[in-house]
């Protein structure tokens, strides 16, 4: 299971791609452009933050569907 997540840097605006099963509140990982740390917490004011989130968890819940 290595579905990736397309994540967008708040600061930079800069894409980069993470695994969905890490991709969690909480879970936190530096931009490849710029070295900012990217925070992923579902109260973050970044839609694009909020959307990684969800798609993360979404592919989670199928992962978890087809076994
Ligand atoms: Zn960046």
């Amino acid at each position: 299971m290595s579905e990736l997540i397309r994540v967008q840097c708040p600061k930079c605006g800069g894409t980069m791609k993470e695994k969905a099963k890490k991709i969690r509140g909480g879970y936190s990982m530096p931009c490849t452009h710029c070295a900012t740390s990217i925070v992923f917490e579902s109260e973050s004011n970044n839609s694009a933050i909020r959307q990684a989130l969800s798609q993360a968890r979404r592919l989670r819940r199928q992962a978890m569907a087809a076994h």
